[in-house]
């Protein structure tokens, strides 16, 4: 079958067992009994995560940076692998971007200068602790859960997401972050977050979509979620029906390079797109990994091409040990000034600082407008080209 008649849940379900392309993982000697229903479900998945040196170096040849990083993990942000994200990685190159943003190397245990535990300052606008971030003054952050599929070394929340934390928020903190978002009217906008919101349960996931949409002046619900990238087995179709009853639910999915768009998390997007949920991406710059013009370039254009509107390229956040991920911003504004013009329109996301010390995303990107003077613009194209309009 070709992969545009993939279109329906229903023919996925049908599709994925016949595709030999997806036994691939089999050529793991990890893995190499283990059934195509099995790998495909995802709390198998999840249960079977890489989680110990001894498991990845079956996998991967690890470089003693790495060896050290994975030792030295163990408390902190804990590794921890989906089999399907670590069947992607490059088992003979360390700089391969699937196994960077999973592999702990022995830099994320060295603070830098001007890093910071909670560099977004999201703690200080909590009126619940750890459920609620109250920034903005239409629109509220909800963490709904501390677990994720698989733990990105980058992480801005390292210092509340992980394993050994509390899992699921606490039904009283959730009733707490409801009754607060009730009771300030100017909420249109609630953002589910965590962690990552798809490893609840359908049905915890759909008990706090009730709740919220319970609340009438909440006109505007999302959900960000990496799953649908690093764990696309989670998609299910159960899954998006139960979504699609509360339509529309706007989805931001975290996607970083262009190797993480496969044939297999194609399925999980298509099936998405298909139920009708409107899909953004949001990517965080990272050095070795995504900051040449030519990398995030594509990544925008294959995001395109799975129906996903990239949204925000984030400067990586001074959260502590991720100064070995981090760019200058110089990189980040000459990605955009490759960009503008140069591709489709849709292909160019906002390049945001998150403010260290709390003060929300500040948009940053090349500056067009040479100089204004007496209605006299005088601004510069895409080609450095100079124009002048005319007020
Ligand atoms: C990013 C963020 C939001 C959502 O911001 P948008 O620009 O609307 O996507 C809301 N609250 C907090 C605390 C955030 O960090």
């Amino acid at each position: 079958m070709s992969e545009q008649i993939v279109t329906t849940v229903q023919e996925v379900q049908l599709v994925v067992p016949q595709r030999k392309s997806f036994l691939e993982y089999q050529q793991i000697p990890l893995w190499k009994d283990v059934p195509l229903e099995q790998w495909e479900d995802w709390h198998w998945q999840v249960k079977n995560r890489i989680r110990d040196r001894e498991q990845l170096a079956q996998i991967i040849k690890l470089t003693p940076e790495e060896d050290e990083g994975i030792k030295k993990s163990n408390g902190r942000l804990a590794m921890a692998i989906t089999p399907y994200w670590a069947s992607l990685m490059d088992p003979n190159d360390p700089n391969c971007p699937i196994r960077r943003q999973a592999v702990p190397l022995k830099e994320e245990f060295m603070d830098s200068p001007h890093e910071l535990t909670d560099p977004c300052a999201e703690d200080r606008d909590s009126p619940v602790p750890g459920g609620l971030v109250h920034r903005y003054p239409d629109r509220v952050l909800l963490l709904i859960t501390d677990q994720c599929g698989m733990y990105c070394r980058h992480c801005t929340r390292r210092r509340m997401v992980g394993e050994k934390r509390q899992a699921a928020l606490s039904s009283q903190k959730l009733d707490q972050a409801i009754e607060y978002i009730k009771s300030n009217r100017k909420v249109r906008d609630v953002l589910i977050s965590g962690g990552d919101p798809f490893m609840l349960e359908d049905e915890a996931l759909e008990d706090v979509i009730i709740k919220i949409r319970a609340i009438g002046h909440v006109e505007f619900l999302r959900i960000g979620t990496r799953l649908p990238i690093s764990l696309p087995q989670r998609i299910t179709p159960e899954l998006v029906a139960m979504l699609k009853k509360y339509a529309p639910i706007w989805l931001s999915l975290h996607v970083n390079h262009p190797k993480e768009i496969t044939k297999r998390s194609k399925i999980a997007l298509d099936m998405l797109a298909d139920a009708g949920m409107p899909l953004g991406s949001q990517t965080v710059l990272l050095k070795g990994i995504n900051d040449r013009p030519y990398a995030m370039k594509k990544l925008m254009q294959e995001l395109l091409k799975v129906r996903v509107r990239p949204y925000y390229i984030y400067q990586c956040d001074p959260a502590k040990g991720t100064s070995h991920f981090r760019t200058p911003i110089a990189v980040g504004i000459n990605i955009i000034e490759k960009l503008r013009g140069h591709t489709s329109g849709y292909a160019v996301p906002t390049y945001v600082i998150d403010a260290p010390g709390g003060g929300g995303k500040i948009p940053v990107g090349p500056n067009y407008v040479l100089s204004q003077a007496k209605g006299r613009y005088t601004l510069r194209n895409y080609r450095g080209k100079i124009y002048t309009y005319l007020e």
